[in-house]
């Protein structure tokens, strides 16, 4: 059976991932890129030695021109070679991502901002906005509580006249088990009054406050925005036992006619969760995004799972990448072998015609971003962009 679908010339929009590093990465800064723990690699170990990291050599050493399972040191002194420049333009113009929706309130210093990110990948790319961190930004800007629910506001519409949605850490800060309730307007001035004044004796302005960012969330479903939700997997910073989508049901069902749109993001190992949601609620989508990468030779049963419940117009594709230039790479390879070898399982199963399982791959891959995002209605996608990828 064919496996054509997962041709890279078929464009992928890269709901979900952050800005990449071009920096010459040493071993360690490299190491800490591969796996989602802040902690070194018990002494004499490597993160290579994991799923993803057999992946890199796999997939990645013969783009930068060495043979598959190339070692970790030759990987690196070739990466190193090229240059963290190079490298990053022949891994990223090889993966067909065609959009990026980059996520820019994360060690956005240290990554390519949206721009820079469209020239290295040779794509187009857009903004998508953390809540949370412009709430951070609004009050070390000296914003006093009084007038903070309304510049929230006005800031927010500002940044949304480019950016193309928004996205909450909330799984983070608070765990996904909070009230959905829309919070009283006198209740968030007082958590935000309450906030400065942790600030003004010190505190750094990290927001946690579960008030605030259930006032954040209602801002953006006001404005009937794509709401992105971290869900299920990340770094040790999370408590995954609060990250179950299933937690935000009562939350989806005040939603359900707001016009906005709920992203549930990697979902991983929630991800059959996310798919009940998703065939549910019009309008939950949802990726498994850097759950791929880091499953590698396992992302494909994987992929093949979000293939059960969920509608085959709610499914989203994310690399969820974050500095190494691999694992954008690595997040659509992976994807389109994954998806492709899925659906070649059907077809061979159950007779599913091919012209369909190509019809489903282009909704996945990058139609139904293309939808639920609205991308249309963008002001900055040119209007011969929005012809060439709309027809
Ligand atoms: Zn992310």
């Amino acid at each position: 059976m064919s496996t054509d679908q997962s041709d890279a010339s078929i464009p992928l929009f890269d709901h979900h991932c952050h800005g990449v590093t071009t920096a010459d990465l040493d071993r360690d800064e490299f190491e800490t890129l591969i796996t989602e723990s802040d902690w070194d690699a018990p002494e004499g170990t490597t993160h290579f030695d994991s799923q993803v990291g057999f992946a890199i050599r796999q997939h990645c050493a013969p783009v930068l021109g060495l043979e598959p399972f190339a070692t970790p040191d030759d990987y690196l002194s070739r990466r190193r070679q090229l240059g963290g420049v190079e490298a990053s333009r022949r891994l990223l113009r090889a993966t067909g991502i065609s959009h990026y929706f980059i996520e820019t309130g994360h060690r956005g210093d240290e990554i390519l901002d949206p721009d820079d990110m469209a020239d290295a990948a040779d794509a187009r790319a857009f903004e998508i906005v953390r809540l949370e961190r412009l709430a951070e930004e609004l009050v070390l800007d000296g914003c006093a509580a009084a007038d903070f629910r309304e510049a929230y506001g006005r800031l927010l519409d500002d940044r949304l006249s480019t950016a193309v949605g928004v996205k909450s850490i909330a799984a983070y800060r608070i765990g996904l088990d909070f009230n959905p309730e829309r919070p009283l307007a006198a209740e968030t001035d007082r958590a935000v009054a309450s906030w400065l004044a942790d600030i003004a004796s010190g505190a750094p302005a990290r927001l946690a406050d579960p008030v605030i960012i259930r006032n954040l969330l209602w801002a953006a479903v006001d404005r009937a925005c794509a709401i992105q939700f971290h869900i299920g997997y990340g770094d040790a910073d999370v408590d995954l036992y609060r990250c179950t989508p299933l937690l935000l049901t009562e939350f989806l069902r005040l939603t359900r006619d707001s016009g906005a749109r709920v992203m549930l993001l990697h979902c991983y190992p929630f991800h059959r969760e996310a798919g009940y949601l998703a065939q549910v609620f019009p309008h939950v989508y949802f990726d498994v995004g850097l759950a791929i990468n880091y499953t590698g030779s396992r992302s494909d049963e994987i992929i093949a799972e979000t293939l059960e419940l969920a509608p085959f117009h709610k499914i989203l594709f994310s690399s969820d990448a974050f500095g190494a230039a691999e694992l954008y790479h690595l997040g659509a390879l992976l994807f389109r072998r994954g998806l492709a070898r899925a659906l070649d399982t059907f077809s061979q199963r159950d007779g599913w015609p091919q012209s369909e399982c190509a019809r489903i791959t282009e909704m996945i891959g990058w139609r139904n971003a293309w939808r639920a995002y609205r991308l249309d209605t963008v002001t900055s996608v040119k209007p011969e962009a929005r012809d060439a990828v709309a027809s």
